[in-house]
């Protein structure tokens, strides 16, 4: 213990969702075997446990290089893919190891089945976002998306729409653009489809981060749910400082004998947060 004497708590529900770790069994398994393993996109949002699975033989691919690819395993992360990269694997002789979360997976079925039956649809999430990519392919792309009530503004809609959201978003803006939509007249079938591991840590995190001092949130900066956790721990306790890694803390963020927690995003591994815990305790 530093002379700081700083008491660090870490949130025991904060880190991997079970979409997570299944996604990163599943690599960890081949990767033990065959010593190498592609993986279409990052199989995390977090730079650090991408390193780690990297030093272990995963092999990170986008779209372009998977066309060029012929005879090889390739995982396919949480966040699902397209209707086009199954097609594609298939022509290629490509072996998908498929880690789609089932939670994903069951709403890309959703979504498939409004389009069959001609609904209008509109997906509240991220553009380019690689699980929103997947939803709006089983549209043929006709899903319109939008991360912004704004976007909708001047755009001419039928009557009848049915709103789908991205897993990660945040509930409380899902629920704000559901009311919006309403309040503009549409007839409207909304689908609150947020996971409920993220939305379960959107209601427990205020309890855990009004209890100390100061909050470190540890997460990838290109996690979606670490966005939205992040904003939730900072509106209840205002000393949340954001971080990626453990150099990026600084001593003088924290005063001596202050009780800090320590929460995380669905992605981050619960090894870095007991980094982030060990570095404060040597202040
Ligand atoms: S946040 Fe939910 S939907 Fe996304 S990978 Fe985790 S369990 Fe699956």
């Amino acid at each position: 213990m530093g002379d700081y004497q700083l008491k660090v708590t870490i949130d025991q529900d904060s880190g991997f969702c079970f979409g997570v770790v299944y996604a990163i069994d599943m690599a960890e398994e081949i990767l033990a075997e065959d010593g190498y393993l592609y993986c279409l996109g990052d199989i995390v949002h977090n730079d650090e446990e991408v390193e780690r699975l990297k030093a272990k033989g995963l092999r990170i691919i986008d779209h372009e290089d998977l066309k060029n690819l012929r005879n090889e395993k390739v995982l396919i992360r949480a966040h699902g893919e397209a209707p086009d990269t199954y097609r594609m694997a298939l022509e290629n002789n490509i072996t998908l190891i498929d880690a789609s979360c089932p939670v994903v997976l069951k709403l890309q079925n959703r979504i498939k089945n409004s389009h069959d039956a001609n609904e209008k649809i509109l997906i509240f999430g991220k553009h380019g976002h690689a699980e929103v990519v997947g939803l709006q392919g089983q549209t043929n792309n006709e899903a319109l998306v939008f991360q912004d009530i704004a976007e909708l503004d001047g755009v001419e809609l039928p009557h009848n729409i049915t709103l789908y959201s991205q897993t990660t978003k945040s509930m409380e803006k899902f629920y704000h653009v559901k009311d919006q939509l309403l309040e503009r007249g549409y007839d409207l079938k909304a689908n609150d489809t947020i996971c409920r591991q993220v939305s379960n840590r959107d209601q427990d995190l205020p309890k855990f981060v009004s209890k100390f001092d100061k909050i470190v949130f540890v997460s990838g900066r290109k996690s979606s749910n670490g966005k939205v956790l992040f904003e939730v721990c900072r509106k209840h306790n205002p000393n949340t400082y954001f971080v990626s890694a453990t150099n990026e803390l600084e001593k003088s963020m924290f005063a001596a004998g202050d009780k800090i927690g320590i929460a995380g995003a669905t992605s981050t591994p619960m090894w870095l947060m007991q980094q982030v815990k060990a570095e404060l305790e040597s202040y």
